[in-house]
């Protein structure tokens, strides 16, 4: 077994690493100031021009397929990436990426909405989740009636990431409620001028996502994304991505407030030597470490089943489930050993700490992601150890 990176991995790792420390991390302090009056972190301009210098270096649509101009990056290889640029509480992402489901539009779909989004010029955002149906997806409300060629997509979503900035909206509705979710609902690509309204709701974290009310929208029938009832399908795979790229960059933030801590309990002194000679304290780092790296094995480990062309389902749920709520005791652990100034603005932690719950909670809660584990057990499904083979 070789758990070493590629000479490819390393140097494309590398590279990333270099760019967030020359172009991404001297923003850190400004990012702080700015989420301190109340602003935004990263403006959009600033975070295409970022991107746009990302690409200089080669970097550029790390999933996207090479004939679309990206790189097509194993999932391994993302997975190393999401990592480095976690390391930032900047909130930068490479540009030259769309939603995963937008490569089952038709052609003129994907001219009038992949390319350009691909490119940056458009920007998307997806939408299931309603005010009755969360973890409960296929339980949507919002209907879509057939009206000669057009629907009239009618109801509410909440909770959408990028709903009050996006051009257009993915939606999932019910277009036949006899056929329940599977069979029975569609994906739409809805363009903001087609008449949906958003509002921002404030969370505790950064940017906040946005209600969208479809009033009686009509949307033509060649804006079907896929097939009419494949819109649960799309979705389960929309989410999927979440599940191991969330966790990918838990790794980068635990490594980052983790190397805080060990910095800081090696300079802070109390009663004449340092907190971390306190056997308290090492236990908290001691701890951190072993997660973290557990964490990282079933992350690489989930990522590597995507790539092997496996059901990545399971080995995800597992790898967003330990990730993320090891991300949150880590940055819990490293705030206590920060004491005081932990718990100020002066330092990202508790940005972090605020930004990291949502891990818990999006793109499968962890109840949900328990029982999916737990089902695909007791249903024989998955074997206990089974991915030795
Ligand atoms: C910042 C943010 C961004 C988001 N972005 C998007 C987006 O872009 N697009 C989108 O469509 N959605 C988005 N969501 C929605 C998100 O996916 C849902 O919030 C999530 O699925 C949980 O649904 P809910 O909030 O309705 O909670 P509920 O489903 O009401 O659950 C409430 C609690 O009950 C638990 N629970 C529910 N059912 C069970 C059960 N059977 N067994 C045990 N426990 C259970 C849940 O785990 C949770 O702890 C976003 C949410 C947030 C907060």
């Amino acid at each position: 077994m070789d758990f070493s990176l590629t000479d490819e991995q390393q140097a494309i790792r590398d590279t990333v690493r270099a760019f967030m420390t020359k172009e991404v991390m001297p923003l850190e302090q400004q990012a702080l100031r700015r989420e301190r009056r109340g602003l935004s972190a990263l403006e959009r301009d600033e975070l295409r021009a970022l991107q746009l210098k990302a690409k200089e270096f080669g970097f550029w649509g790390l999933s996207t397929p090479q004939h679309f101009g990206g790189m097509d990056l194993p999932a391994v290889t993302q997975s190393l990436i999401w990592t480095e640029t976690g390391r930032s509480h900047v909130p930068f992402r490479f540009g030259g990426e769309a939603d995963n489901i937008l490569y089952h539009g038709t052609e003129s779909q994907q001219a009038e909405f992949l390319l350009p989004t691909i490119a940056g010029e458009r920007l998307s955002c997806f939408a299931i989740t309603e005010p009755a149906a969360g973890s409960d997806a296929a339980n949507i409300r919002m209907t879509a009636r057939r009206d000669g060629d057009d629907w009239i997509l009618r109801g509410e979503k909440v909770f959408i990431t990028g709903g009050n900035e996006a051009d257009f909206a993915i939606v999932v509705a019910v277009t036949d409620p006899e056929l329940g979710a599977r069979g029975g609902s569609t994906a739409f690509l809805v363009d903001r001028a087609m008449g949906w309204r958003s509002e921002y709701i404030d969370t505790m974290g950064e940017g906040g996502p946005a209600a969208l009310v479809f009033d009686d929208v009509r949307v033509p029938g060649r804006n079907v994304l896929g097939e009419v009832g494949q819109g649960f399908t799309l979705a389960m795979q929309w989410i999927g991505k979440g599940r191991y790229a969330i966790p990918s960059q838990a790794i980068g933030i635990a490594e980052r407030a983790l190397g805080m801590a060990v910095d800081y309990a090696n300079t802070r002194e109390t009663f004449g030597r340092t907190i971390g000679s306190n056997q308290a304290v090492q236990w908290m780092i001691a701890d951190s470490e072993v997660e973290l790296e557990a964490a990282r094995a079933l992350v690489l480990r989930a990522a590597w089943v995507v790539d092997e062309g496996g059901d990545p389902r399971h080995t995800s749920a597992q790898a967003k489930l330990f990730g993320a709520a090891m991300v949150n005791r880590v940055v819990d652990r490293v705030m206590q050993i920060h004491g005081g100034i932990g718990y100020t603005r002066e330092l990202p932690i508790e940005r972090w700490y605020r930004q990291v719950r949502l891990f818990r909670i999006f793109e499968g809660t962890d109840e949900m992601l328990r029982l999916i584990i737990s089902r695909d057990l007791l249903r024989g499904h998955t074997k206990i150890g089974g991915h030795l083979g």
